[in-house]
């Protein structure tokens, strides 16, 4: 319908599906309309996947006679990208060949990241705001960093006002905003809650991904299944941090793409190539090495917040009910959070020493994935998604 994610208006698109659906018809601008029924045209075969990447679409356009006109395949590869089959073997030829691209920090494991830092006198978010700027102004690189925080803070405060039934056939309710208003009668009432910055976190988060499961507007951070963390994390230390600043949730953005980029770079941020601990695990190791950033942390103090975030993700399966992004993916995201808080607390307590580098747990993280059953990788064959009855 000539959408793009970053602009349509989330209050809009229930009416433009629905329409699309009574009409029976989408009208591209530029284009004629065209015959498309959501409910017979679309086809949801989970037992064959393409070739190229679990997470594919087939695109198929054919004219009165049956005849097809046009056929493109789509991977949805993580990390926000999409791409066509033949961009998807474009870059995996030239991740074979390529090294690593021209910034002046071009850390590719923790350990570089940790000896770089070291060598330069700069702390992660400097180094890797150094990088960015091989490719785009300072204006450009905070105005990017801003408007990725305006979509992650918008989302959490559209998920706390929108109640009722998430799409899909399992029957799952939105529980954000009802939490959401027992924390702010909570708050009001002064009353001591031990639990209140789980509380809160875990709202947050839980908000962003009844978003995702209700088709509304994210931040891939790293997955759309694993988009709660970093934003709930950030709204939290805004929320019990007074003095906190614009460039601290820049600094804090940076350093947690500093951490993904490790990630991704050696094991995995998909679901479908290494489970959950890739998603949920990944997000918490981002989120756990930005907070510890923006409290202050030295550069070891954030490796460690993010291994030990990571580290306790180890293991974790992928297996949403009925393939749905909402059991257990939104409880999930409200845990990764807490975990997060957690690893960064106790890694801002130590003096960064620790026994397990963050290396070698990204690398016990790409050896799990690689010996996990296929059954726990996004197919929904195996685990939770076999074992609760939908009704
Ligand atoms: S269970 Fe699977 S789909 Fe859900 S958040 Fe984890 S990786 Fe994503």
């Amino acid at each position: 319908m000539g959408e793009e994610p970053h602009t349509v208006d989330p209050d809009h698109m229930d009416e433009i599906i629905s329409g699309v659906e009574r009409s029976g018809k989408v009208t591209p601008p530029g284009h004629p309309a065209y015959d498309f029924k959501p409910e017979t045209d679309l086809i949801f075969d989970k037992k064959q996947p393409l070739p190229g990447h679990a997470n594919g679409m087939s695109f198929s356009a054919f004219d009165h006679e049956g005849r097809l006109l046009l056929k493109r395949i789509y991977y949805s590869i993580g990390g926000g990208f999409v791409v066509t089959d033949t961009e998807l073997e474009a870059m995996k030829a030239q991740k074979k060949t390529a090294s690593s691209d021209r910034v002046p920090y071009p850390f590719a494991s923790a350990r570089q990241m940790l000896d770089m830092s070291r060598g330069a006198g700069l702390t992660i978010a400097q180094m890797k705001r150094a990088n960015e700027l091989t490719k785009m102004s300072a204006e450009e690189l905070d105005a990017g960093l801003d408007r990725i925080w305006a979509a992650m803070k918008n989302c959490i405060d559209r998920g706390l006002k929108v109640d009722g039934i998430m799409p899909g056939g399992l029957k799952v309710k939105r529980r954000a905003r009802d939490i959401h208003d027992k924390l702010n009668a909570e708050w009001r009432s002064n009353r001591l809650n031990p639990l209140l910055a789980n509380d809160w976190l875990s709202v947050y988060a839980m908000a962003v991904n009844e978003e995702n499961a209700g088709g509304g507007r994210v931040v891939t951070a790293p997955t759309n299944g694993a988009a709660g963390v970093i934003p709930a994390t950030i709204r939290y230390f805004l929320h019990f941090h007074e003095d906190a600043t614009e460039e601290d949730v820049r600094n804090f953005l940076l350093t947690a793409a500093a951490v993904g980029g490790i990630i991704k770079h050696n094991a995995s941020i998909s679901g479908a190539e290494v489970g959950c601990q890739g998603e949920v695990g990944s997000a918490a190791a981002m989120a756990a090495a930005g907070l510890a950033s923006v409290l202050g942390g030295s550069p070891e103090q954030i490796e460690n917040a993010a291994e030990i975030a990571l580290e306790h993700h180890l293991g974790m399966t992928c297996d949403p009910i009925a393939g749905l992004v909402q059991v257990p993916c939104i409880e999930r995201n409200a845990l990764g959070a807490v975990k997060a808080v957690t690893a960064a607390s106790l890694a801002i307590k130590g003096d960064g020493t620790h026994f397990v580098p963050l290396d070698a747990c990204i690398e016990t993280m790409r050896q799990t994935g690689n010996d996990m059953s296929e059954k726990y990788k996004e197919t929904s064959t195996g685990g939770l998604a076999v074992n609760v009855v939908e009704c």
